[in-house]
Formats: structure tokens, sequence, C-alpha cells
């Protein structure tokens, strides 16, 4: 287990980190995900050992590591941009951190050799990292972090640099890798359909304090507060007024005057401005009938989208904002339909406007 405790970090007046706490399992893949500016890289760093923290402690194992030297911490990192030297060929790239360990030279082999294979590169050994295609530079990055045999690697952004379809290829690979090697991997990234897909855990950073940690699912169904809720999904989103709690609900009023019930937000409360978001793949789009059911909304398409793999419809509803929503294969929604969308209370997420909370 990798503890975080109480990191504090400042540069200058600008605060990057302040009373971060992080637990990372053994042989997890853990995301750090958040906006720019959010003090990922710099949690990365001081993990690394390329940063001191400006107070709390860094623990691995139960002992403390954060006043260890960057090279003696089982941690390794994959650069953005991966960092290679580009005078080395591919194995005195990988070679590099073994060389500096001063293994036997029969060591080195055997571990360069053993790195490159498992990322499918055993017949570049001699090639000029120059030569190389971006996700071939990825692999001999990722290989130079692994032929040390750390137990921890750190990914600083290492797709960044791929186009859409490689990109996809390269985090099923580092994911299937992580897996097999029973590693733990922790990766910075500002993607978040990337940490979606290649995490157990996601760690969501918010102005350098954590906001929400927890599977993809739980992110991304159970946001926590509405700036995970605006961050992680494309949702909907609408304003409302609080009405009342019900147990774990809320019901709103909406600007047309009618009642909705969502799931309240920890921060709600009973009087002011609400935020609410909802997924498109969980509104269901309903026929148009004069009495309106609990949670539909009255409203006329405003477009269907054809997606590819999906199928679009905006709506403008008669509460005074549009929603957009998923169709299933069947359906069909036509310009000017007169129809009625229902947003399903639990999975529509209330919050009080301009609020957060701590973890
Ligand atoms: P990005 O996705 O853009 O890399 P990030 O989430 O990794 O962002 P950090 O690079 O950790 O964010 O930066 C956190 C904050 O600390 C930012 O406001 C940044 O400007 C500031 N910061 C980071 N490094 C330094 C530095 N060396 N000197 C001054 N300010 C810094």
């Amino acid at each position: 287990m990798l503890n975080i405790r109480n990191i504090g970090k400042r540069f200058g007046s600008q605060t990057a980190l302040s009373g971060f706490n992080l637990e990372v399992r053994d042989g997890e893949f853990l995301s750090l995900l958040g906006p720019s500016g959010c003090g990922k890289t710099t949690l990365l760093n001081i993990i690394a050992g390329f940063e001191t923290a400006d107070q709390g402690e860094v623990l691995w194992r139960e002992k403390r590591v954060d006043q260890t030297p960057a090279r003696l911490r089982p941690f390794h990192m994959v650069f953005q941009g991966y960092a290679l030297f580009p005078h080395l060929n591919v194995f005195e790239n990988v070679a590099f951190a073994l060389r500096l360990q001063k293994l036997k030279d029969e060591e080195v082999q055997k571990r360069v050799r053993e790195s490159l294979e498992l990322v499918g590169l055993t017949s570049f050994e001699k090639r000029s990292v120059e030569t190389l295609s971006g996700g071939q530079q990825q692999r001999v990055a990722v290989a130079r972090a692994l032929a040390p045999r750390p137990d921890i690697v750190l990914l600083d952004e290492p797709m960044s640099a791929l186009d859409r379809q490689l990109r996809a290829r390269m985090q099923a690979e580092l994911r299937l890798l992580q897996k097999r090697l029973n590693l733990t991997f922790i990766l910075v990234t500002h993607d978040q359909e990337e940490a979606l897909s290649v995490s157990d855990r996601v760690a969501l950073l918010h102005g350098g304090q954590l906001e929400q940690v927890g599977t993809p699912e739980e992110i991304y169904l159970q946001p926590r507060s509405s700036f995970v809720a605006s961050f992680v999904g494309a949702r909907n989103t609408f304003t409302a007024s609080s009405v009342r709690r019900e147990g774990a609900n809320a019901i709103v009023r909406l600007p047309n005057g009618q009642e909705l019930t969502g799931v309240a937000g920890f921060d709600l409360s009973n009087s002011g401005e609400v935020q609410g978001f909802i997924c498109p793949e969980h509104v269901r789009l309903k026929p148009a009938s004069a009495s309106v059911a609990k949670n539909q909304l009255k409203g006329r398409v405003l477009e269907s989208l054809f997606k590819g793999e999906s199928k679009e419809a905006w709506v403008e509803t008669e509460a005074g904002f549009p929603i957009r929503l998923r169709l299933e294969q069947d359906q069909d929604a036509r310009a000017g339909d007169n129809v009625a969308v229902e947003l399903p209370s639990d999975m529509t997420h209330l919050f009080s406007a301009d609020t957060r909370l701590t973890p």
C-alpha cells in the first residue's frame, strides 16, 4: 500500500496541493484525473521523489519514503513525451537505470530482453529510438520503466502524443501488462475516457484536493459533487430550486414550476439554487401524453443525430432547458415531434450550485 498523507505543496503563492490524502493499493491501476493545473503532475513528482512536499508524508509498505532520493525508491516513471535518449539505441535506453544501479552485464542483458519482450519489441534492440513510431517509442519508455523491476510504475500522460486509435490500443496494452505483472500503476491523465477505461480506481483532483476516489462505475454513476458530475461524462445540466428532501432523494422545482425527484448530493441544502445532472443514456424517450407522469417533462424534438454506433436526439423541454438523450436502436425521433422525456430519479443527481465537499 502507498499512503499519501496530508500532502501540501506550494509554488510561491500558487497552491498546487493541500491536505491531500490517498491510499493506493498493491496491484491496482489507479488514475489521477483532473483538469489542467489541478496538481496531478505535482503529486506524481512527489511520489517519484522529483519534487519535495512542503508538508505531509509518503509511505510505501508502512515506511516513509518521502526523504528517500528518487533513484532509491522502488518506483519508476514513464514521462510525458517519453524522455528517451536520442543518441542511444533501444537496448541502451532500456538498460539506462540498470547501468546506474551497477548491475552485472549479464543481469542487464537479461532484464532488458525480458522488458522488451513484455512490450513486444524483442527485435528492436539495435534500432535508434529516433527511427521508431510514436507507439514504439512509448513501448520503449514503458520497457525502460519496467527493467529495474519497480513496485510501482508512474505514468505521466504517456498517451497524450498518440492519435486516437493508437491511444486506445496502447491503453489496452498497458492495462493487460499491468494485470499480467500484478504491479501498481499510477497514471496521470486529463482524459476521462482514458481514466475510466484503464483503471481499477480513479482519483479525481480539483484545485489541489481530492474530490472523489472510486471505481470507474462509482465515479460515473455516483458523482459526489457537481464538479465530478460535470467533469466525468457528457451530462445534461439544468438549474432548479431546492424544495425538500425525502431520505436519500431530494425534490426540486424546475423553472416551469414542475417538481422533479433526484439523488440528493451531500451538500444539498433546503433552499437555494440547485444544479442537476443526468447522462444522455439514462434519459428515456416517451410518447407525448396529456398528463405528465412523475419525472417526465414534455418537450419537442429539436433534432436527431446519427453518431455511428448510437443515435441521439435533442429535446427542448417545457421545463425551459434542452435535454440530449440516447435513442434505442429501434427508436426514432424527428425534428418537431411532440414527446416526453423521463429523467429516472436514481440517475438524476442534484447538488447545491457552487459548493464542494471533502471526500
Ligand atoms: P497539467 O494537466 O496541465 O499538467 P496538472 O494537474 O498536472 O496540470 P500541476 O502541473 O501539478 O498540474 O500544477 C499544479 C499547479 O502548480 C498549477 O497551478 C501550476 O501552475 C503550479 N506549478 C506546478 N509546477 C510549478 C513550478 N515548478 N513552478 C511554479 N508553479 C508550478
